[in-house]
C-alpha cells in the first residue's frame, strides 16, 4: 500500500513538473507568450529547481535551437537524425550533449536574466532534485519515499522524450511542418502532445487549435491570467495565416478547386 501510496505520489509530481514545464520553460522564457507575476515566477523557479533539475537557459537554448533546426542537421534531438527509439529512451543523453555547448547558450538564451539565485542555487539541479528525494523520504520512508522521485524521474523523462521523439514522427498533422499532433499525449503533457501545432506557431499561448483538441494548461493560464498572475502576450490566432491548414486544404467541399470539380 505504502508503494502504492509512493508510485501515485510521484506521477502527481510528474504531472506538475510536467505543467511547469510547459508554462514556464516552454511559454513563458523560450517563446514570451505569457508574462507571469514575479510571485509566480519564483515559484515556477523553485518548483523546476526541485522538480525537474532543469537549468532554465540550458533548456530554453536547446528548445530554441531545436526550432531554428528542426529535423535537419544541427537539431538537438529529431527522431529522423539519430533515430526514433533513441530519443524515446536517450532524450536526456541528447539534451545534455546540447545543454554541454556553450555556444549554443549564449546564441540562443543570452536574454536570459541569470542573478544571483540563478547561480548560488538554480545552476545546481542535482542539489534540487535530492532536496526532493530527501524531503519523501523523510516523509514517506526510504523506500517509498525513493519509489516516489524515481516514479517523478521516469514519467518526466519519458514524457518529454514523448513529445520529442514520438512528436515529430507519429501522430496527425493539422500544418505542414515535420511536427505531429497526438492528442492522448497532450492529456499528459498539459498541450505539449500537439506538437504539430506549436511548430507552426511557436509563439502562440495555447496549444490546441482546432474542435476537437485539448490544452489542459490553458485553462490554467487563464485562471492565472483571472486572478493578474499572468498575462497573455501574444495573441491566441497571432501567425496562423502563415501556415496552410494541410488537412483543410485538401479536403475542404468549399474551396474553390472542390466546388469547380462539383460542377
Ligand atoms: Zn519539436
Ligand atoms: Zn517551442
Amino acid at each position: 500500500m505504502d508503494y502504492l501510496v509512493a508510485v501515485l505520489v510521484g506521477l502527481g509530481l510528474a504531472e506538475v513538473a510536467t505543467l511547469i514545464t510547459t508554462v514556464y520553460l516552454h511559454r513563458v522564457l523560450s517563446h514570451k507568450a505569457i508574462w507571469l507575476h514575479p510571485a509566480v515566477t519564483m515559484f515556477m523557479r523553485v518548483a523546476t529547481w526541485m522538480l525537474t533539475s532543469i537549468s532554465p537557459r540550458e533548456w530554453v537554448a536547446v528548445h530554441r535551437k531545436h526550432h531554428n533546426f528542426s529535423d535537419v542537421e544541427g537539431d538537438p534531438h529529431s527522431p529522423h537524425i539519430e533515430g526514433y527509439w533513441q530519443i524515446m529512451i536517450g532524450n536526456v543523453y541528447y539534451y545534455r550533449r546540447e545543454a554541454n555547448n556553450d555556444n549554443t547558450l549564449q546564441k540562443y538564451a543570452a536574454d536570459l536574466p541569470h542573478d544571483r539565485l540563478d547561480r548560488a542555487l538554480f545552476s545546481r539541479g542535482a542539489l534540487g532534485f535530492s532536496l526532493t528525494g530527501l524531503l519523501l523520504v523523510l516523509l514517506m520512508g526510504i523506500g517509498p519515499g525513493l519509489a516516489a522521485v524515481a516514479t517523478l524521474a521516469v514519467v518526466y523523462l519519458l514524457l518529454n522524450a514523448a513529445i520529442n521523439g514520438a512528436g515529430h514522427t507519429v501522430g496527425t498533422k493539422n500544418f505542414e511542418n515535420d511536427a505531429t499532433n497526438l492528442k492522448i499525449l497532450a492529456l499528459f503533457t498539459f498541450g505539449e502532445g500537439l506538437h504539430n501545432n506549436h511548430h507552426a506557431r511557436p509563439a502562440a499561448p495555447k496549444l490546441s487549435a482546432f474542435r476537437g483538441e485539448f490544452d489542459p494548461a490553458w485553462p490554467f493560464i487563464r485562471l492565472l491570467a483571472a486572478l493578474r498572475l499572468a498575462k497573455v502576450l501574444s495573441k491566441v490566432d497571432e501567425g496562423w495565416e502563415n501556415h496552410r491548414r494541410r488537412i483543410v486544404s485538401e479536403v475542404n467541399p468549399t474551396s474553390p478547386a472542390a466546388a469547380s470539380a462539383e460542377d
